[in-house]
Parts: structure tokens; sequence; C-alpha cells
């Protein structure tokens, strides 16, 4: 299977408001290590007003193997030729593919193809999963894509893909595929786009569309120049400079961090539908994502970095995907280190939070993580693996770190590389065993649960002895642990400690009487955080498959929303039954969910969504219960109201309360979290 894309921003113009929304998706298959690429020469037309697709080409395939080629029934093809001779008969589809089969051959083979056929209508109002799930080539004037898995053109099975390819569209229209750009004419009433490149996968995703064109060259950190380009619906032509100058940011901070950007070309394209890819040398972004502010300062950076990893260099994916954590640390996290600390810390707490919302059910090892395809794998994939090399940055430094990154790229730029390449790397910058720090990390699943046990402070002499108990669960992990020191004036002093047993004593000494001592409060650590210190949010139900949901009036389209909202198969409680001790999803109707609040005692609907209650119609939170499983309360004042939640609350699982009205969130926040802390007496 070719790989499809990398990069998606879940359903973002559904809930524009949402920022946090601002999921990152890949599909990916297995990279096949292809020494020998098939060449073809490729000539494509289409017209998006009749979704009319004739294209013809050459392959040349390599001798001594046999090969499979298919290509989507719907497509008819009048000329089959293997050097020159007829080749196999058309074959019957199965499962919507025709397949010919070539026998080895002992020498090179030249394959001649022409097909035709018609292109799916475009839907625009596709969400990007079901646009992901559909796979299929759509076309319409509004825009084309024609995704690699969905074999919109002969795909020889098993082997890279060295192409050069025209693709002739009517004039006002501009098609681009991965590559280098190679030339362009015009003529009755047509444009012929040419691009060049040779990649590891065996097909080729297209995109066309009304594009204006934005673009300006760029001179690479190794003297090439870079041709930048924005194709941009008409509607949103003005933003082309501005993304042009973003991704000339990226590319400069990137090659100075890594090295040279390995392709001859970047583009930023729009999509009519609110999807969101990446692939080597463009992203395929929708029209109404590329407005939202953050997606400028930072999914396109992601996806300018993933050029250099997971297409630069990509991940040995039957062993593991590293690239989606490293790219989500130089990117979406260093993004945030450079706008201050606190930011930074916000991100890191987010992440622990999510990953004490997940449930150990739901939770895998990282080394099992090749692709997201849900939230739950978002967690691990990208927000643990960030972690692990924040943690490892911690550990050896910045200047290791970054010199192990480079050796990194400089070893296996166009090519496939694993965890155990990038942890030999490190090893040889930092000149460290780390074979113990990434075994932990990476094959099990979880997550220490540190405690910081007791702590005491006593003078001694002109100095302050402060002895510290810390537990961790079973099996212990190798940590370093940030303990900090908290003295008057609301300073601080960071000691990091070694940490290596179930439990340990370590005394530390101050030049002052310390107010209190805390474990961890910057959240560098990638643990479990202890109930306190991760207050409930509504991701905990929609991704701890242990949930048990209670429906409160108006009871289909509570059921209904309780589907769209959580990950994993709904499990009903009755309402006449006690509340279980799992964690509770409460959906319905204001009065029948007071009621029942009411009648086993727990927690009422917290003051805070007071607030806004002028104009609200449905007010959702969650709460900690006396028993540790969280309560998630969805309320709203009549059936219309629940139903309006529908669209937008997937979008804010990063939230622990909001009020709503209609389908607007008027006012919503997150509970505070209170590190573990022991304060020390006065005298
Ligand atoms: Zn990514």
């Amino acid at each position: 299977m070719p790989r499809a894309a990398l990069g998606a921003l879940l359903g973002l113009a559904l809930a524009a408001q949402a920022a946090q929304a601002a999921a990152h998706a890949s599909v990916a298959a297995a990279a096949a290590p292809a020494p020998a690429p098939v060449r073809a020469e490729l000539e494509v037309r289409i017209d998006p007003d009749t979704r009319e697709l004739t294209g013809r080409g050459t392959w040349v395939v390599a001798a001594g193997r046999p090969w499979r080629v298919t290509l989507d029934e719907r497509f008819d093809v009048p000329r089959f030729l293997v050097d020159g001779k007829p080749g196999p008969a058309a074959p019957i589809p199965v499962d919507g593919l025709r397949a010919w089969r070539l026998p080895a051959a002992t020498r090179a083979r030249r394959i001649e193809i022409e097909w035709r056929g018609q292109l799916e209508a475009l839907d625009a109002t596709l969400d990007h999963r079901a646009v992901l799930a559909h796979a299929a080539p759509v076309s319409a004037p509004r825009g084309t894509f024609l995704p690699a898995a969905a074999h919109w053109h002969p795909v020889f099975d098993g082997a890279g893909l060295a192409y050069r390819i025209a693709i002739d569209v009517p004039e006002g229209q501009h098609a681009i595929v991965p590559g280098t750009p190679a030339g362009e004419r015009t003529g009755g009433g047509r444009l012929v786009q040419s691009y060049a490149f040779e990649q590891p996968e065996s097909a080729i995703d297209l995109m066309a569309g009304p594009y204006r064109v934005t673009q300006r060259s760029f001179v690479a950190a190794d003297g090439r120049k870079i041709e930048l380009r924005a194709l941009l619906h008409p509607e949103i032509t003005e933003r082309g400079e501005g993304d042009l100058d973003a991704v000339e940011r990226y590319l400069r901070q990137y090659e100075a961090w890594i090295g040279p950007y390995p392709y001859e070309a970047f583009s930023v394209v729009s999509s009519p539908t609110p999807t969101g890819f990446g692939m080597p040398t463009l992203t395929y972004l929708g029209v109404e994502v590329l407005r939202l502010p953050f997606i400028r300062d930072t999914s396109l950076g992601h996806e300018v970095l993933h050029n250099w990893w997971g297409n630069g260099v990509r991940p040995d994916y039957a062993r593991g995907n590293w690239s989606e954590g490293l790219t989500t640390f130089m990117a979406d996290y260093a993004y945030r280190e450079q706008a201050g600390t606190e930011a930074a810390r916000e991100m890191r707490l987010a992440w622990l939070r999510d990953f004490a919302a997940l449930g150990s059910a739901a939770d895998r090892p990282l080394a099992a993580f090749t692709s997201r395809t849900h939230g739950a794998e978002q967690v691990v994939g990208y927000h643990k693996a960030a972690m692990v090399f924040l943690m490892l940055r911690d550990a050896i430094g910045t200047g290791a770190f970054d010199r192990a990154l480079r050796a990194f790229w400089r070893e296996h730029r166009g090519g496939t590389a694993s965890w155990n390449d990038l942890r030999a790397a490190f090893e040889a910058a930092s000149k460290r065993d780390l074979g113990p720090y990434f075994a932990q990390w990476l094959d099990r699943a979880g997550a220490p649960s540190l405690r910081l046990a007791a702590a005491t402070a006593v003078r001694d002499g002109t100095r302050w002895r402060v002895d510290v108990e810390l537990t961790q669960s079973k099996p212990a992990y190798r940590l370093r642990v940030p303990l900090a020191l908290q003295f008057e004036g609301g300073l601080e002093d960071t000691r990091w400690v070694d940490f290596e047993g179930e439990r340990a004593r370590f005394t530390l000494l101050a030049d002052r009487r310390p107010e209190g001592i805390a474990l961890d409060p910057q959240a560098r650590v990638f643990r479990r955080l202890a109930p306190g210190e991760a207050p409930p949010i509504l991701r905990q139900a929609m991704l701890d498959p242990a949930t048990m949901t209670l429906l409160a009036g108006a009871a289909a389209t509570g059921d209904s929303l309780a589907r769209r909202l959580t990950e994993h198969p709904l499990r009903l409680h009755p309402m006449i039954a006690t509340p279980p001790t799992q964690p509770l999803l409460l959906v319905g109707l204001a009065p029948e969910v007071d009621r029942y609040l009411a009648r086993h005692d727990l927690p009422r609907r917290p003051t805070e969504l007071n607030t806004a209650a002028g104009t609200a119609t449905a007010w959702v939170w969650t709460t900690g219960r006396p028993g540790g499983a969280p309560l998630t309360v969805i309320a709203a004042r009549d059936e219309a109201a629940l139903a309006a939640l529908a669209r937008p609350l997937p979008h804010y699982g990063r939230q622990s309360w909001l009020v709503f009205d209609g389908s607007t969130a008027i006012a919503r926040g997150v509970w505070p979290s209170r590190p573990q802390r022991v304060a020390f007496a006065a005298n």
C-alpha cells in the first residue's frame, strides 16, 4: 500500500473556535526498501467539469521479480503493452481493483498503459475522517484530489517510484504532485504542468484546483534554489505571501537546527474540504483550516519539518514510528518554548493530563505506535514520544542532543531509520549508554506514578537540611526527578535527583529556610499524574473505555451525542441502578440530570458554570467523585440544545467545563492543577 498522506487536522473547520482541536493525524503503511525504483513517464488529462480522467504512461520495471499492477475498476484500459506486445488480458476486478500479474523476467521490461474513466464528484461536506476513510479520487472545478491510496493510476506494488508526470488541466486550474516543478506550457485553453520526483512509495498524490499562485525562491543552506509556492483558492489568495513568509522562516530554522532542506520545492496547497495532509514537498490544507490563526503558527511548521522527519528520513514502520514524536517536539513544542517557559509548561501539563485521562486499557508501548487513527494514539505516539525527547535533552544537554540530530540526519537522509538508529546517534553524541532509557520508555506501556511521600526541613548549622522520601509504582523506572525547593517571595531552586528504586530518600541542602518542596512542578517527567495534579477533563470520558454512560432524558439524542463523543463502544448503565464505580458519563436534560445527582449524592453543577448563565442552553462539566473515578456531565435545557452539542463538543476534550449557547461555547475552563508539595512549618 502506498502511503496516502501524513498529517491531518481533524475536523478543524467544523469548530474553528476550538483551537485545541488542532489534532494531527497521520496515515502510513510500511515503506518498501526498494533498491531499484520503478521508472515512470506519465501524462494525465483531467477535466474537472466532466470529471473525466485520461492517462497514458510507460513504466520500466526491474528484472528478477514478478510484478503486480493494480488500478481502480472505475477505469477502462484500452491499451496494455509489455515490451511492445499485448500484455495480459484486462482482468475481472476484485475488491474494486483490477490486478494484473507479470511473471519474473530475466531483463527489465517496459510497460505501456492507457486508462480512462470518470472520477467521483467532490463532496465538500466530508470532514477529514471521512476523506481518510473514503480514499476515492474526486474531482470538481472547486478541487480535484486523487490520493495515492485511490489507485487512480496503475500502481506497481512493492517498489518506490521515480516519476516524471505532465498534468493537463483547463486554463484557470493548476495541478500539483509531490516533486520538483519541471516546466509548464499553455495552449488551446489548457495548462500542462510537469513534475519530477523519486519517492519510496509506489503511488502518487495529485491535487488540482482553481488556484491563484504566489511564488518566490529561497536559497537553501547549501546554496540550492528552492521554489516556494502557495496554490490557493481565489478567496484566500491574499494569504499567500504571509504563508510563504512563515514557510521561509521555518525552513531557515530547521536548516540551522538539522541540515539543508532535502527537496527542490515546497508548496502550500488549499483544499475545498476541511482536511489536512502533509506529503513530501507540500502540504494540502482546507481553505477553512488555513484561515485558523494557529495553523500558520504551528501546523504549517510541523508539516515543513516532516520533510526532514518522516519523508527525508522515513521511520522503519515495522519497528515503530519515531517521526511524529520528534516532529511534535521540534515543532509544536519548540514554538511553545519560544513563546516562554509558562507556555511550554502548559503544553507538557496538558499532555500529562491527556495521558492521565487515557486509562490503562487504551495505553500501548510507544514502540507499538505506527500511525495515528484516533486520539488515544496521539497521546502515546505524539505526546509521550515528545516527552521522551524532552527528558533525554534534559539528561544529556542541548549541545549533545542537537549534535545527535544533525549526525542522525547526515547518516540517514534519504533512507529509513528506526528508534535504534536514533538511540545510537544520541549515544554517540552524549557518550552514554542509553539502552535502559530507551527500553523503559519504548517497550513498556504506561508510565511511573511518582509520589512525594514525605519531606522535612531542619536547621543544620548555618544551612537547612531537607530530607525527602519519594516512591514510585512497580516496576520502577530509572528517573531523573526535579524537586523544587521553594523560598519566600515565590523563589524556587530546582534540584535533580536520580531515582531508581520503588522508594528512596534524598537529602538536599539549602542556605536559607525553605517554605516547602514540590515534586516536578514544571511537569518535565512523563508520569501518571496524581489525582490532584490531574484535574478531570472531558477527554477522560472520550478515551477511557471503562467509562459507563447514563442517559437522563432525551435518550436517543443523548445516545447519539455520547457515541459521537467517545472513541470506544458505549457501555450503558441503567438510570434506576446505583451509580457504577467506573468513570461515569451522564448525558441528558438538565432537570433529570440534577435530580439524578441529588438522589445519589453526587457533586452538583459547579458555580463556575453559572457565571454566563444568561443565554446558556447547555452545561458540560467534569468532577472527581469521592471514590476517585471521574464524573462527566452533559446537561441541556432541551433536546435541541443537546443535539446542538454534537458538532462542537468533541473538539473540547482538553477542557474541564463549558457553557454553551446553542453550538457556541460561551465559557470554558480547566480546573487548576496542584503539584505534589510539602509545606514546612515556620519554626
Ligand atoms: Zn505529524
